[in-house]
């Protein structure tokens, strides 16, 4: 296929991956084998969201550039909506700013006090010694989180696989669950435009919201400024691509497009394997500059010969 029929079939031309996880919060590669993996697969414009960590951004940046992927900073903020957990992306954010430094902090703050009731949670359903078992797994003391007692209890025999775990212990209602109260929809978004970064809703489909509280989240986190919603990401259906990407239309935010990639053998996407975004949404990189170097880059080792086969995917 010629290079210039690639636009057409991949909005922006890019293989553009812009969520996965490290082991900084609870992925289970580092930064650098992710940048590895991200190139391996055809990825041209690629982002570390770790959740509300930026500590691996730097390694993971270093990685892609020799690599010559086009990296985005980026990080997932945990947020309590009414009475819902909410994530909320953050790209071409500064690491180095302050409001969001902070901010994050913060919202790490709890996680280890979690962490033991969630433990004594489980014991009591008959899982012993979780807190210890979860630590095994976790690389970054400050971010022990569920995906980190799933391992364990998946390495205990308990259950076959992390999701199985999270329908039998780990979501609402069940007996390890433990209610918490995550950042402030308005401070999120509000910590991501102070670091100059665009706030872009996380996998809306995974939140059990009816229609009008679904709108009623898109107003608020369109008020605070949030400006994307992810449409084509590893949490959707097709069916759910085509609803997010009408709702993208109807509310006038921009679609982002990311596997939320956690680790070879537990993700539902691989990187940069998703399909490309519907052409006729505006994508979250319509005006970056780093999307046009990563596209020039693309055109450039083509040779204006095809693009890589994941990009005219
Ligand atoms: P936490 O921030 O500690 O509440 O953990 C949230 C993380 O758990 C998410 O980012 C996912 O990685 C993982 N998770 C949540 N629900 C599921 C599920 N049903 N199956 C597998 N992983 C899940
Ligand atoms: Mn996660
Ligand atoms: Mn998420
Ligand atoms: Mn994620």
């Amino acid at each position: 296929m010629p290079i210039s029929a690639a636009p057409s079939s991949f909005p922006g031309g890019l293989n553009a991956d812009l969520h996965c996880h490290s082991q900084v919060s609870d992925g289970t590669l580092a930064p650098e084998e992710l940048a590895r993996r991200a190139h391996a697969n055809g990825v041209q414009l690629f982002s570390l969201t770790d959740h509300d960590e930026l500590d691996g951004l730097g390694r993971a940046r270093s990685a892609a550039g020799a690599l010559g992927i086009v990296f985005i900073d980026g990080v997932e903020i945990s947020v309590t909506w009414g009475g819902e957990t909410i994530h909320v992306v953050g790209l071409r954010i500064d690491p180095a700013n302050e409001a969001l430094r902070a901010g994050l902090a913060a919202t790490r703050d709890g996680r280890d006090a979690r962490a033991r009731e969630m433990s004594d949670s489980l014991a009591r359903a008959g899982v012993p010694d979780a807190y210890a078992g979860a630590l095994k797994y976790v690389a970054n003391p400050a971010m022990v989180g569920r995906t980190h007692f799933a391992r364990y209890i998946v390495e205990r025999g308990l259950c076959r696989d992390v999701r199985d775990v999270f329908q039998r212990f780990l979501s609402e209602g069940k007996p390890g669950f433990v209610p918490h109260r995550w950042a402030r929809l308005a401070d999120a978004v509000g910590w991501i435009r102070d670091a100059g970064g665009i706030a872009v809703l996380a996998h809306p489909g995974r939140y059990r919201l009816d229609d009008t509280a679904l709108w009623s989240l898109i107003a608020d986190f369109r008020a605070a400024g949030g400006e994307g919603i992810e449409v084509v990401c590893g949490s959707h259906t097709p069916e759910q691509y085509r609803r997010f990407a009408q709702i993208a239309h109807e509310s006038g935010l921009r679609a982002s497009r990311g596997s939320d990639f956690h680790g070879p053998g537990e993700s539902r996407a691989e990187l940069g394997a998703l399909p490309p975004l519907p052409a006729s949404l505006v994508p979250v990189w319509q005006d970056w500059p780093e999307a046009a170097r990563a596209l020039s880059s693309a055109r450039r080792m083509s040779g204006g010969a095809a693009l890589p086969a994941a990009a005219r995917a």
